[in-house]
């Protein structure tokens, strides 16, 4: 069996995309189960044990499990067996400490193999492991320290000094810091993790664990209020693995790079678990966005499946580059996106820029995992975001405040739903579990999103019911008005929110970042409104639109438009920790 790039597929890959249907209805998690091999003394699902001790044991030990690539561009490789051996060390570290099962390892670090070492390894220990953007600063670095009540914190010496030193006396539960970069222990709370690491053996007994148990504390990207803790238990392990395979189409050999963060769940799951439990090898870059450095890595590294977001790919819309002519891409053959809507122009742009589309998938932080993608299997519908993953159930909804009402009709814009018991699902909202049962209907998991599905069962974004507008009348979700603005040739990027006004409910308005060499002026304006009017109808076009150089964002890459919209309001900007601050 072939797949488009004429890689052979391995047995369970879907191949086509009627057998796609056949398949999807026919997947049962149990027989999925069985590619993993669980521990070896007990039922049940070690995420680092799948991850790595069972490669590292077996035929992958030297294969390279994490290649970190340097700001220079050299890289340094740890092979499965090496990060096997340093996590053992960690996990003993951990136990040294005396830090339980349960018990909250805190990472704050850019991405340097420590940051993956201490997440691994606290894994094994059956702590519960929690990464932050090291971009944070102190306030929302204290909010969630202590929202998640950390024991240990993985730090280096420079962001200890100027974003945690100053917290310690607000946080008495934490009861070490471990330096990256410290040779010597400072005190009886602030040690060296390198001396830790090497006083510890290298052989660690990883305990029984139950696919129940706790394992990653994720908060997430804060666009629509204060970040939520989402707790995520080690049977979550298995969407890892079957969304690597299915979504991301690792195959042995492969080398795959993502682009996001650790601290934000696309970089934990994506970033660290899915490649290392498919057995492949990670690339990590911990320098941040830069097109020309990207496109070299992708060349340098022959990197065969790139996971990134719309926020980059949108960056390298913006540039002047055609990286094919300039960068021998020969061995790219997947480019997935998430985090955003992805326009059907960046779709298109991929497949004229790459030579093939890139390939959109939905999922959130409280899923774990990926839920909603396109195959490679399937036929792209540029702007959708494909359809529910095998054994995932979604559906459309109107909801109310005791009930819901699956909507069968196609192209009926409600609520996006999914049936609980996936096993990434989040298992509570950390000290919120109000929160946590409000965002469930019986069987079926909220998601705060709308959507529609149509006739092909692919669902399509409208936007977040937050950020739903309503204009004389009609019910606008903001992508569906960015994706048409993003079509006119001058616009680089848009978000659209609703304006108060008396007579019509809401005003379409919408912010746009212009393509270099475009002038942001008033003939400019009316010429997007007109191109937007004849696409949408008036009703729903934007009536007004301001330039901007930048759009607010969240750390993740996430278009802040409650922000857009408090600023225009003039109103209290809200949580805005999670606020990417642009030079
Ligand atoms: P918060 O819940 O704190 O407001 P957030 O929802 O942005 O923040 P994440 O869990 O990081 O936090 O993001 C998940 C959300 O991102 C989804 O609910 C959806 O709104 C959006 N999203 C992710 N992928 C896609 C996609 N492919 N298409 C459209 N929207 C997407
Ligand atoms: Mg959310």
């Amino acid at each position: 069996m072939q797949n488009r790039s004429g890689i052979t597929l391995s047995p369970g890959v879907v191949p086509n995309l009627k057998d796609y249907e056949v398949f999807r209805h026919s997947f049962t998690w149990q027989d999925e189960q069985k590619f993993l091999d669980g521990l070896p003394e007990q039922k049940g699902f070690n995420i680092a044990y799948e991850a790595l001790e069972r490669h590292a044991k077996g035929k992958l030990k030297d294969t390279v499990a994490l290649r970190w690539i340097l700001k220079d561009k050299t890289f340094k490789d740890f092979t499965y067996y090496d990060i096997h051996k340093l996590s053992s060390r960690f996990a003993n570290v951990l136990t040294s400490l005396g830090i339980k099962k349960g018990e909250r390892v805190f990472a704050l670090t850019g991405r340097i193999p420590e940051l993956y070492i201490a997440a691994l390894g606290t894994l094994k220990k059956t702590a519960v492991f929690c990464p932050l953007f090291s971009v944070f600063g102190p306030e929302p670095i204290f909010q969630r320290l202590s929202k998640g009540d950390a024991k240990v914190l993985v730090t280096t010496k420079e962001l200890f000094e100027k974003k945690v030193k100053q917290l310690l006396d607000r946080l008495p539960m934490l009861q070490f810091i471990l330096l990256t970069d410290e040779e010597l222990h400072v005190n009886d709370k602030v040690l060296s993790l390198p001396r830790l690491l090497e006083e510890a053996y290298d052989e660690f007994f990883i305990p029984p664990t139950d696919p129940e148990d706790p394992a990653l504390l994720h908060f997430t990207s804060g666009t629509t209020g204060i970040p939520k803790g989402a707790l995520h238990v080690h049977g979550a392990v298995l969407m890892h693995y079957i969304t690597g395979k299915y979504v991301l189409d690792f195959h042995e050999g492969d080398i795959f790079w993502c682009t996001a963060d650790p601290g934000w769940v696309t970089g934990t799951s994506y970033g660290i678990i899915a490649p290392l439990v498919n057995g492949i090898t990670n690339v990590v870059d911990a320098e941040e966005f830069d097109a020309v450095r990207w496109y070299s890595i992708l060349e340098d590294q022959k990197v065969n499946v790139w996971y990134t977001a719309p926020t980059a790919i949108r960056r390298l819309m913006r540039m002047d580059i055609q990286p094919k002519e300039k960068y021998n891409l020969e061995h790219l053959r997947l480019i997935c996106s998430v985090g955003e809507p992805l326009h059907a122009e960046a779709v298109l742009w991929g497949e004229k820029t790459f030579g093939m589309p890139i390939l959109d998938n939905w999922w959130q932080t409280e899923t774990g995992g990926i839920m909603i993608a396109n195959y490679l299997s399937m036929k792209v519908k540029p702007g959708s975001m494909g359809k529910p993953l095998p054994g995932v159930e979604a559906a459309i909804a109107e909801v109310t405040d005791t009930e819901i009402e699956i909507i069968t009709e196609p192209n009926k814009q409600g609520h996006l739903i999914l049936k609980k018991g996936w096993p990434s699902m989040f298992r509570s909202y950390l000290h919120d579990e109000e929160r946590y049962k409000k965002s469930f209907r019986g069987d079926w998991y909220l998601t705060g999103d709308l959507a529609k599905k149509d006739k092909d069962g692919y669902y399509w974004f409208v936007g977040r019911a937050d950020d739903i507008i309503k204009s004389s009348g009609h019910m606008v979700g903001p992508f569906e008005v960015e994706n048409i603005v993003m079509e006119h040739p001058a616009v680089a990027e848009a978000a659209v929110i609703g304006k108060p006004e008396p007579i019509i409910g809401e005003l379409v308005k919408a912010f746009i970042v212009l393509k270099k060499g475009f002038t942001a002026d008033e003939k400019m304006q009316l010429d997007i409104i007109g191109y937007a009017r004849k696409k949408l109808g008036a009703a729903v076009a934007p009536k007004e639109i301001a330039f901007v150089n930048e759009l607010p964002k969240t750390k993740s890459g996430k278009i802040l438009r409650r922000l857009l919209k408090a600023r225009e309001l003039g109103l209290p900007e809200g949580d805005i920790s999670t606020l990417e601050q642009t030079p």
